[in-house]
C-alpha cells in the first residue's frame, strides 16, 4: 500500500515539474473566448490545508522543491466567504454565492435569503452551448454540487434536490451517488436513478464501465457501486484500487466533454474535493492531506489540457470555506513536521468503523490500544497520551468511573467519536498541527487561477465575485 501511494506521489511530482514548465513557457492569454472552464473547489480547503499537503509531499518525496500544482498557478488571490446571516458560512450558502452570485443564508441552496430562485453559472453556460460536468467526492446532491442545479431552502432536502438533478440536463455527473436515493430518505417515492435513466442518462457504477465509456456516450451519471454513509466516495487513504478515484472521474470527464475536432466545443467542469471538509471536521490531518493531494492530481489533468489549449482555457481553484481553524505550529506539541502523518494507515472514519466492532464485542482497553497503534501509528505513548486515550475509551465504552460530564465530553470531542477524535488530536499534536474547531471558520480562503481571464481572480474579493467574473468572461460580445 505504501509503495502504491509513493508511486502516485512520484507521478504527481513529475506532473508538477511539467506544470511549472507550462506556466513558464506560455504567455498569459489575451481576451479570447474561454471555451473550456475548470472550477476546482476544495471543500474546507484553506491556506494551511494546502500548505500542510505541500510540506507532506516534500517530505515523502524527500525533495524540498516539490510543489502542489495549485500552488504553482500564476494567479493567486484571497476570497472572503461570509454568509448573508452569519460570519461563518456552510457549503450551501457559499456555493450559492459563487455558483449564483448572491449571498444567502446558511443551509439555503440556489435561492437568495428571501427564498427567490437563482440562476447558476452552470445554467447560464449551458444555455450558451457549454457542456456541463460536475465531479465530486461527496454525494452529487450535497450542497456544493446542488447549488449549480437545485433551488431549495434546506440543503437536507436531498430527495427534492435529486429530483432537480434529473431536470438539469447536465452532461456528466460523477463521483458520489445520491443521498436522495437512500431508502430512509426516498421512502416510497420514485427512484432517482430510474428518473435519471428515463432522462437518458447512462448509469455507470464500476471503474471498468467508466474506462469503457467513449466519446459520444451521451449523458452520464457515474458513481461508485460502494459508497460511504453519506453516499460519497471513500477517503483516498482508504480507497480500494478497484474503486474509481477522483482523478479517474476527472480524466474521463475531460475525454467525454472535450472534442478536439469541433472548434466550437465548449465545456464547464466543476470538480469538488468534498472529503477535505469531512476529514477536517474530524481534525484528521492525515486523511485531509491525501484528499488535497488527490484534488491536486485532478488539477494536474486540467493543467495538461490547458497546455494543449492555452488560448481558450481557464482554470480556477478555491474553497467554499475553511474547516477546522487549521494551524501550522501549536502550544504543547512537537515542532511542526508532517512525519507523524505518514504513520497513519487509514482515515479516522475507517478507524471509527473498526472501533464500533470492538465496542460491540466489549473489547478490553489493550485491544483498542493495539488497533490505535496499527491505525494511527500512535505507539510508544507518553503517560499523558495514554491518559487521554484511556479517558476517551472509558467515556465511549460507558465505563462508570470515566469521570467526565457530557458538557466536558462535548467540548473535547464535539460530535465525533471520543477515541477517534482523541487519536486525530494526538497525531496532530505530534505533528505540531493545531485545530481551533471541528466545524467551519470565517478565515478567508486562497484562490488560484490560470488561463484566459484568470487575472480577474487576482486580489482580495468576496465569493460572489467568482460568479461575476465567470459571467463577465463568458458573456458573448456584441459584434
Ligand atoms: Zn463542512
Amino acid at each position: 500500500m505504501e509503495t502504491h501511494i509513493n508511486k502516485r506521489f512520484v507521478r504527481l511530482f513529475i506532473l508538477s515539474a511539467v506544470i511549472t514548465g507550462i506556466f513558464l513557457s506560455l504567455p498569459q492569454a489575451a481576451a479570447k473566448p474561454v471555451n473550456h472552464i475548470f472550477m476546482f473547489i476544495g471543500d474546507g480547503m484553506g491556506l494551511a490545508q494546502r500548505s500542510i499537503a505541500e510540506m507532506y509531499l516534500k517530505g515523502i518525496l524527500n525533495d524540498p522543491n516539490a510543489k502542489l500544482a495549485m500552488n504553482s498557478l500564476p494567479v493567486q488571490g484571497i476570497m472572503t466567504t461570509l454568509a448573508a446571516d452569519k460570519p461563518i458560512t456552510d457549503s450551501a450558502a457559499s456555493a450559492t454565492a459563487f455558483a449564483c452570485g448572491q449571498k444567502t443564508n446558511v443551509g439555503f441552496v440556489g435561492v437568495d435569503k428571501d427564498k427567490n430562485r437563482l440562476t447558476s453559472i452552470a445554467d447560464i453556460l449551458k444555455a450558451q452551448g457549454y457542456k456541463i460536468g460536475i465531479v465530486t467526492t461527496s454525494s452529487i446532491d450535497n450542497a456544493t454540487a446542488a447549488a449549480f442545479y437545485a433551488h431549495q431552502e434546506s440543503r437536507k432536502s436531498y430527495y427534492e434536490i435529486c429530483s432537480e438533478l434529473a431536470q438539469s440536463g447536465f452532461d456528466y455527473l460523477a463521483g458520489g451517488g445520491a443521498m436522495g436515493e437512500k431508502p430512509e430518505i426516498r421512502q416510497d417515492k420514485p427512484s432517482i436513478v430510474q428518473a435519471m435513466k428515463d432522462k437518458g442518462y447512462s448509469i455507470i457504477t464500476t471503474k471498468a464501465e467508466l474506462e469503457q465509456l467513449k466519446k459520444g456516450a451521451g449523458k452520464v451519471w457515474a458513481y461508485n457501486y460502494e459508497l460511504d454513509d453519506q453516499a460519497g466516495l471513500f477517503y483516498e487513504k482508504d480507497r480500494p484500487s478497484e474503486h474509481a478515484s477522483l482523478i479517474d472521474y476527472v480524466r474521463k470527464g475531460i475525454e467525454l466533454l472535450s472534442d478536439a475536432n469541433d472548434p466550437n466545443n465548449k465545456f464547464f467542469m466543476v470538480i469538488e474535493g468534498g472529503n477535505i471538509d469531512h476529514a477536517c471536521h474530524k481534525n484528521d490531518a492525515a486523511a485531509m492531506v491525501h484528499e488535497v493531494l488527490a484534488l491536486d492530481q485532478a488539477v494536474c489533468e486540467a493543467v495538461k489540457f490547458y497546455g494543449e489549449h492555452p488560448d481558450n482555457t481557464l482554470i480556477v481553484i478555491f474553497a467554499d470555506h475553511e474547516t477546522g481553524g487549521l494551524g501550522m505550529g501549536r502550544n504543547g506539541g512537537s515542532k511542526f513536521n508532517t512525519d507523524s502523518l505518514t504513520k497513519q494507515k487509514c482515515s479516522a472514519e475507517m478507524f471509527t468503523a473498526r472501533l464500533k466492532k470492538l465496542y460491540d464485542a466489549n473489547s478490553p482497553y489493550d485491544t483498542v490500544a493495539n488497533e490505535i497503534g496499527n491505525s494511527f501509528g500512535l505507539t510508544n505513548l507518553s503517560d499523558n497520551e495514554t491518559l487521554l486515550i484511556q479517558r476517551a475509551y472509558k467515556y465511549a465504552f460507558k465505563i462508570p468511573d470515566a469521570g467526565m460530564s457530557e458538557d466536558e465530553a462535548k467540548a473535547l470531542y464535539g460530535n465525533g467519536e471520543p477515541v477517534t477524535i482523541t487519536c486525530t488530536q494526538l497525531v496532530s499534536v505530534r505533528a505540531g498541527i493545531g485545530w481551533t474547531t471541528m466545524a467551519h471558520t470565517a478565515i478567508p480562503v486562497p484562490v488560484s487561477a490560470a488561463g484566459v481571464g484568470s487575472s480577474a481572480f487576482d486580489g482580495y474579493f468576496d465569493n460572489t465575485a467568482i460568479f461575476q467574473n465567470l459571467q463577465a468572461i463568458t458573456t458573448p460580445q456584441q459584434q
